[in-house]
């Protein structure tokens, strides 16, 4: 079984970023799971994946670009403290989710307090990183009719709820 379009790939990875520390792993205890062509994972890691057989290992590099995306200054910016509720304790680095411009749900991160502003950065936390993936495929799989009409995987067994 080779990677491919459809089909439900287990991966045990290890992500790590420009300097080396580690941003997110799997092994094979608590393996990830997904859907190949599905953009479930990042682009640049998806087709890089294409055609990897079952115990493939391999280390690829994702450019920002094909990754979560370059930094969009944009989406860094003032709002005041008002805006969010009184007993909220805001700190640097906290995360909430607020409506983006287009209605979804972004998720936003405290960048710094100052006075009553407090600047929050809508960007992706990956985005501007350049991804180092160590990848191994535990298991390449067809999908169930199931994860077929879902359009998604459902776990290492195809029984899991979601
Ligand atoms: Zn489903």
């Amino acid at each position: 079984m080779t990677i491919k379009n459809g089909m439900v790939v287990t991966l045990a990875y290890t992500l790590t970023d420009a300097e080396g520390d580690v941003i997110d792993k799997a092994d094979a205890a608590d393996p990830f799971v997904y859907m190949h062509g599905a953009h479930q994972i990042v682009p640049g890691l998806e087709s890089q994946l294409e055609g990897l057989k079952v115990g493939a290992k391999k280390k690829v590099t994702v450019g920002a670009s094909e990754g979560y995306g370059e930094v969009d200054p944009e989406l860094q910016m003032h709002v005041k403290r008002t805006q969010f509720p009184a007993e909220m304790e805001l700190e640097v680095g906290m995360q909430f989710e607020a409506s983006g411009a287009d209605g979804t749900d972004v998720l936003f991160t405290v960048l710094e307090l100052v006075g009553d502003q407090v600047k929050i950065d809508g960007n992706h936390p990956l985005a501007g990183e350049i991804l180092h993936f160590d990848v191994e495929v535990v298991s390449v799989r067809e999908a169930t009719a199931e994860e077929e009409q879902h359009g998604h995987a459902h776990g290492p067994d195809g029984h899991h709820h979601h």
